[in-house]
């Protein structure tokens, strides 16, 4: 058994990593300018805030990546993944009543702390209308995780630092260059839309731009949210971001994304910042929220693992354990992803 993983992000590292478990032979390709994993800020959150609803399918999807992450560091010998103290600063009233409704429910117990007078009085940066703790945050440090788990992969097997040639693929009879495969994974990310056989999903590029600054007012301790996230990251330095591009004609950082990033930091604290770094990414969205995972109506045998979004270090874990469950045991995706929610006559 030969598999070809087109896409060295998280969903192309995740994916062979399950290979590697399952001892099935691979080779990665992957042409070196990443967009969207490495630029991440690798957090891991399972509230979504304002309406203070829980993350799709957080329930599952975090005792995987507790596991997956952990023993990836074991296996590599190197410290990426984190726990994380999240303070959110609540932007209304409102928000402050619906998370005192649901703190005490059964649902949302192993994620909302109960909110305590210290966290009403909380006045370490402007916070109006109170603030509260989230349980079960962690943080992936990018930028270790990716060259680890490049590392790895390569002292075990096949990394290919090339472009993908779709001129020199058949796609019937899985042939790349003259080499026969049984199975093709395509994990492109948002360079999906350059791909003939599976851009018809309509995977959207959102733009997020990312500072790294130093502030004397915010304090180290916790990743602060409201507007943006603060995430501490050492020696008094904090990432901050992100922004939300829909239209954006490339992944270069703009005066504009900066701005918006003060502006939104300016809600927590008046202090000008010391700005050292300034970066961008695009990340892959789909018109549901949803990822894309599943298997070529027409071309047999050629699978793509897409449209992770906002969330990749949180999904793709457990999102690349069912799709190798599902490529080689038959075992049937998870509804939500299904590919064949967009309709195409081939
Ligand atoms: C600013 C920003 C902040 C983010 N923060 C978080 C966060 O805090 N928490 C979180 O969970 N997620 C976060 N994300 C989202 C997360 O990064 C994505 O969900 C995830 O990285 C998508 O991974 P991917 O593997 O699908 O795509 P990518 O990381 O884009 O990987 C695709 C890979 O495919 C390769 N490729 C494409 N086409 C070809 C080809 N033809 N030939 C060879 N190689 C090819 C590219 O080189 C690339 O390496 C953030 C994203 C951004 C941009």
């Amino acid at each position: 058994m030969k598999v070809l993983i087109i896409g060295g992000g998280i969903a192309g590292l995740t994916t062979a990593l399950q290979l590697l478990n399952r001892n099935i032979s691979f080779t990665l390709i992957d042409h070196g300018v990443n967009n969207s994993t490495l630029p991440a800020t690798g957090i891991i959150n399972p509230i979504v805030f304002r309406r203070t609803t829980k993350s799709w399918r957080v329930d599952q999807f975090l005792p995987s990546l507790i596991e997956f992450y952990s023993k990836l560091e074991k296996e590599t010998k190197q410290s990426f993944f984190y726990p994380l103290k999240l303070r959110r600063i609540f932007s209304s009233n409102q928000e402050k009543e619906e998370w005192i409704k649901k703190q005490t429910c059964e649902e949302f117990k192993p994620y909302l702390e109960k909110i305590n007078s210290k966290d009403d009085s909380y006045n370490l940066v402007k916070s109006p209308f109170g603030t509260a703790r989230v349980k079960q945050c962690y943080w992936v440090n990018s930028e270790v995780f990716m060259s680890s788990c490049q590392k790895y992969l390569s002292a075990n097997k096949k990394i290919i630092e090339e472009k993908f040639d779709f001129e020199k693929y058949n796609p019937t009879l899985k042939i790349y260059k003259h080499i026969y495969y049984d199975k093709v994974i395509f994990c492109e990310g948002s360079d999906v839309q350059h791909n003939p056989l599976f851009n018809y999903l309509n995977v959207k590029p959102t733009k997020g731009q990312i500072l790294t600054l130093s502030v004397d007012a915010i304090p180290e301790e916790e990743l602060l949210n409201r507007k943006c996230f603060v995430l501490p990251i050492g020696n008094g330095y904090f990432k901050v971001g992100s922004t939300y591009e829909w239209d954006a004609a490339d992944a270069l950082p703009t005066k504009d994304g900066k701005q918006k990033i003060l502006d939104n930091l300016h809600v927590l604290t008046t202090t000008p910042p010391k700005i050292i770094a300034h970066s961008a990414g695009i990340r892959p969205t789909t018109y549901d929220r949803r990822p894309f995972i599943g298997e070529h109506q027409k071309f047999k045998d050629n699978f793509i693992f897409n449209g992770l979004g906002t969330k990749g270090y949180m999904i793709a874990p457990l999102l690349s354990k069912e799709l190798t469950e599902h490529i080689f045991q038959g075992v049937p995706l998870h509804k939500e992803v299904l590919i064949d929610r967009i309709k195409i006559d081939w």
